[in-house]
């Protein structure tokens, strides 16, 4: 595993612009890129690894020229750690994000849901797209597998490869798109659905904002913080039970929720899966998904 870290800082900032602070700390084009940003912005991105002699020297030259900077931080992990994995989270970006769920007329029973945050909803019927929107339709002849408020929904051939991998806790549900005249119709996709949500996971996790979580129930509104590579902790007892398919107990991310479906925006848990089951996302060639193995700690 290597931590990986993209520094970045308008060049406009800097006294006689980036190369002040880029060539005395080394840092050259193999590394260091201008971005031009809206609103007159020329950004500096400088993408080294964490453990790269040249930044901390690019950090002491842009703190002397008073420059602000922002760090993103994540890991970057080889094949044979994600083999070596318990489990491994996938999270859908938004390049495959398809809008679908309440709004669009996929049912649920909402008598479990938290009454802040409507996590703990439970999905009832099949999953429903909007079959109108121009920007999320085409994006299933696109890719292989896509993401809708943490749904995640895959074609009907990853579908089957999928189903005769025998792998535990996994099932499916049908995939309709809502027409402009509220017709549904049936799709070649197939929504995962797993039987097993995992219990909360250990607050050595890092990487985790939680200053937005819902105080009502403490299950949703957490968000990825960029500050510090995301790691996902659990307890080894808390493993217990895990199947090849797996919801979180916690949501990242948006969620609106006043007990009206036809508003409601969700986030359900992201999928927690077993390295069969992210093999099977690889060798089909599957895009769009940020993978990353969980650490596990023994029980204090
Ligand atoms: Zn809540």
């Amino acid at each position: 595993m290597k931590t990986k870290i993209l520094l970045h800082f308008d060049s406009n900032d800097v006294p006689g612009g980036e190369q002040t602070v880029l060539s005395p700390s080394g840092c050259g084009s193999d590394v260091a890129e201008v971005q031009e940003w809206p609103i007159r912005r020329q950004v500096v991105e400088v993408r080294l690894d964490a453990n790269d002699p040249r930044l901390p020297l690019l950090q002491k030259l842009l703190l002397a020229y008073k420059v602000e900077w922002f760090e993103d931080r994540w890991d970057e992990y080889t094949d044979e750690e994600f083999e070596a994995a318990p489990l491994i989270i996938a999270i859908g970006t938004w390049e495959i994000f398809v809008l679908g769920g309440p709004r669009f007329g996929t049912d649920y029973d909402i008598s479990t849901a938290c009454p802040v945050c409507g996590a703990g909803i439970r999905q009832t019927s099949a999953y429903v797209l909007d079959g109108t929107s121009q920007d999320s339709m085409p994006k299933l002849g696109q890719f292989r597998a896509v993401g809708s408020e943490g749904e995640i929904l895959v074609d009907e051939r990853l579908a089957e490869t999928l189903e005769s991998a025998g792998l535990s806790g996994l099932s499916f549900r049908s995939v309709y798109a809502r027409q402009k005249d509220m017709r549904q119709t049936k799709l070649p996709w197939r929504q995962m659905w797993a039987s097993h949500t995992l219990p909360p996971m250990s607050s050595r996790s890092t990487g985790v904002e939680r200053g937005k979580v819902c105080k009502a129930c403490g299950r949703s509104k957490f968000n990825f913080s960029l500050k510090e590579p995301l790691r996902l902790v659990y307890h080894a007892r808390d493993l217990v039970g895990a199947q090849d398919v797996n919801r979180m107990w916690e949501r990242f991310g948006i969620a609106r929720w006043n007990g009206d479906l036809k508003t409601a925006v969700l986030s359900q848990p992201d999928f927690l899966v077993t390295p069969k089951v992210w093999r099977i996302f690889r060798d089909a060639g599957v895009t769009g998904f940020k993978w990353l193995p969980i650490r596990v700690v023994e029980d204090e």
